[in-house]
């Protein structure tokens, strides 16, 4: 099968190549890949500057399909099924992060596209927990971002309990930041997503999907808005979509007192300077929402099949496997929002 395989951990070293087909034993499941998105850590892991990524691997790990082969221990996956999965392949198993199925945690995780080959191929295998059976409603295409909608629930609703009414700022409109708008707008939340001038295609497409209000932080003062929506009070729930530490500086100014930041964004240094005059004397709960776990998917799949969310909606283009490279200079490039690769189009 065609595959693109991350060949050593140094800049680039990817190839799209044939590579042998994975097999379906024990409790996998071989699901022919339909969809497989671009996702930033896709773009570390080509810069070799993932350090999580075990070359040689294929990369990918948003992903929908159809099941074309279960193992001998699969009970309740059938061949012909509309899939998607968790990205998580493995985990220690007894840990304390695993007795809570907070898999997320797990310092023993194997997952999908990162240590064990992942979607940007023909095939893969997934375990059965991981695998989960679509809504018929869904298309494929949504399916395929249920990864980054998972990261979306697990950062509004487990983390930052978003509620009807609440007013909540979103830092950064990327793949990641618009799952979070759309998970909030479902929530009955009242929406600001803040950002650069570049971002203006961005804006419109989280405007388009719900979001109440765009600000441009070059040119408009985010603070007095939303110092105006609020009554003075600061939102009640913001999140740092970005990485940049003035967003997260900014994201704690704004915040009302007890109100709560989300960090969601990766730093480029480990230590930064934070402003915890804020968490102190605001009470700010600052909160850190790395990935998903299983809960957050099972949340995730019942917004898709309810329509109260609709992740194809923030995919700004479609490229061919063989033509990869489109879609990763793209995301590389912060042009658009989503880039996915079609392996498949033909699986409805
Ligand atoms: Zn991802
Ligand atoms: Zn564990």
């Amino acid at each position: 099968m065609k595959a693109i395989v991350k060949t050593d951990p140094g800049k680039d070293h990817m190839v799209y190549q044939d590579v042998p087909e994975p097999e379906a034993t024990g409790d996998l499941i071989k699901i022919k890949v339909a969809y497989s998105g671009v996702c930033g850590t896709d773009i570390h892991a080509f810069n070799g500057s993932y350090s999580s990524t075990k070359p040689p691997v294929i990369l990918g790990h948003e992903f929908s399909g159809v099941v074309v082969a279960v193992g001998r221990d699969v009970k309740n996956i059938r061949v012909g099924d509309r899939v998607t999965s968790e990205t998580t392949f493995s985990t220690c198993g007894h840990c304390s992060s695993c007795m809570t199925k907070d898999y997320n945690l797990c310092s023993n995780r194997w997952g999908i596209g990162t240590q064990i080959n992942g979607s940007m191929a023909e095939y893969l295998v997934s375990r059965e927990e991981s695998v989960h059976i679509l809504p018929g409603n869904v298309s494929m295409l949504s399916a395929a971002l249920t990864e980054p909608l998972a990261c979306g629930v697990h950062a509004t609703i487990e983390k930052g309990n978003v509620q009807k009414g609440m007013v909540v700022c979103i830092f950064g409109v990327g793949a990641i930041g618009q799952m979070v708008a759309q998970v909030a707008t479902a929530c009955g939340a009242k929406v600001i997503v803040a950002g650069l001038t570049s971002d203006k295609e961005r804006f419109d497409i989280a405007l388009a999907n719900g979001a109440h209000r765009a600000v441009d932080q070059f040119t408009e003062d985010l603070a007095a808005i939303v110092k105006e929506m609020t009554g003075g009070e600061g939102v009640d729930v913001s999140f740092e979509c970005s990485g940049a530490v003035p967003a997260a500086n900014k994201a704690l100014e704004i915040t009302r007192r007890k109100g709560s930041v989300i960090q969601m964004g990766v730093f480029a240094e480990e230590k930064v300077p934070i402003r915890c005059d804020y968490v102190l004397h605001k009470e700010i709960n600052y909160v850190g929402s790395r990935s998903q776990k299983p809960s957050s998917w099972m949340t995730a799949l019942r917004l898709l099949e309810e329509g109260l969310v609709i992740p194809e909606k923030i995919v700004s283009k479609i490229v061919t496997l063989e033509n990869w490279r489109e879609g990763f200079e793209m995301t590389a490039d912060g042009r658009g929002v989503k880039a996915v690769i079609a392996v498949d189009e033909s699986i409805a």
